[in-house]
């Protein structure tokens, strides 16, 4: 990337309400059959023109196609009954009903491929693509048949591999993986949770991202927060693992969060994704307060390497918010570019 402080979000941006009911996750689709297919179209279509409209370097389908970041992913693998459901402690925070693993995990056809396709088609700008972190996805399943939350993964990263590969023969320049896992269980993660993340991304020549934050802004989501104390230190425990990884980008939650910006010096000479947009509250931010956190992490980040964009998706939001926090952070990443450019 030649721009200096390229934005883009974490993932998703909200939906159409003529898609799917706002301001909702796992909202059910209002469409049904080729009609949906359409609309998913329009609505990454309109997506596209939000985030251009904005100003944003590095754009994204805004994940439009999906109903949720990990289960859509699921969705299209056999080996997986949704039919038959257990329920377990997603990221040890709170019950939820989860399909249930039955069989050898495979991915019978591509599950995004198309879509990015697509975008491809509509922008000449980088775009990023968000995929679910193996770890992320075991964490949403009950296991019946591998019995082992490391062989699970290690079997999600060769099929993450196959999509991904086929991403970035769409045309996509970074791939993402969403691992908010990571945040949570520690000695996986050191274990084999890196080494599955490295799989996933075995092969591929463009640039790769992990995403780790503390969720949308879901009330399962604040409430663990408020345990958390004065001091966020989750991201100690990856970080130094993650920063000899074979991983490009580290994007993570920095705004209005208790994260000690000086945890970023463990990822000295990675790319940082750096979340200035508070995801868990509709009060827009303004450029200058943006430019505050940039600020900050310029610290610990050579500005080189620095990408601002948001703490997380934006799906639960409304339009109106969304587009508001999209342009607060073309316009303080801005700031930070002229102070930059005066040097
Ligand atoms: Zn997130």
């Amino acid at each position: 990337m030649k721009t200096l402080l390229p934005t883009s979000t974490a993932g998703s941006l909200p939906k159409p309400s003529w898609l799917a009911e706002p301001e909702k996750l796992w909202s059910p689709w209002k469409l049904e059959n080729d009609e949906l297919i359409e609309g998913k179209k329009d609505a990454l279509s309109l997506s596209l023109f939000d985030q251009l409209r904005a100003g944003i370097d590095i754009v994204s389908d805004g994940e439009q196609t999906r109903q949720h970041f990990v289960t859509t992913f699921i969705e299209h693998l056999s080996g997986v009954d949704f039919e038959k459901r257990e329920v377990v402690k997603i990221r040890n925070r709170y019950d939820a009903s989860v399909p249930t693993v039955v069989g050898a995990v495979e991915r019978q056809k591509p599950v995004f491929v198309e879509d990015a396709k697509f975008l491809r088609q509509l922008t000449r700008q980088p775009i990023k693509w968000a995929l679910p972190g193996p770890m992320t996805m075991i964490d949403t399943l009950y296991d019946a048949h591998y019995k082992s939350r490391e062989k699970l993964a290690w079997e999600f990263a060769k099929i993450l591999n196959q999509e991904a590969r086929e991403l970035e023969a769409a045309g996509v320049d970074i791939i993402q993986f969403d691992e908010p896992a990571f945040n949570v269980f520690f000695d996986e993660v050191n274990d084999w949770g890196i080494a599955a993340l490295e799989r996933a991304v075995e092969g591929l020549k463009c640039e790769t991202a992990v995403h780790i934050c503390y969720g949308y802004g879901i009330k399962a989501n604040t409430d663990w927060k408020k345990t958390l104390g004065t001091e966020w230190r989750q991201y100690e425990e990856a970080f130094p693992k993650l920063q000899q990884s074979a991983i490009d980008i580290v994007s993570l939650e920095c705004h209005n969060s208790r994260v000690p910006m000086d945890l970023l010096e463990l990822i000295r000479g990675k790319k940082v994704m750096v979340g200035a947009i508070d995801v868990a509250t509709n009060t827009v931010e303004t450029a200058e307060e943006v430019a505050d956190t940039l600020r900050k992490a310029l610290q610990f980040v050579d500005a080189d390497k620095l990408y601002p964009s948001t703490n997380c998706g934006m799906a639960p939001l409304s339009r109106r918010v969304a587009n508001g926090k999209l342009n607060a952070l073309r316009a303080g990443a801005e700031i930070i570019r002229n102070e930059l450019s005066a040097k």
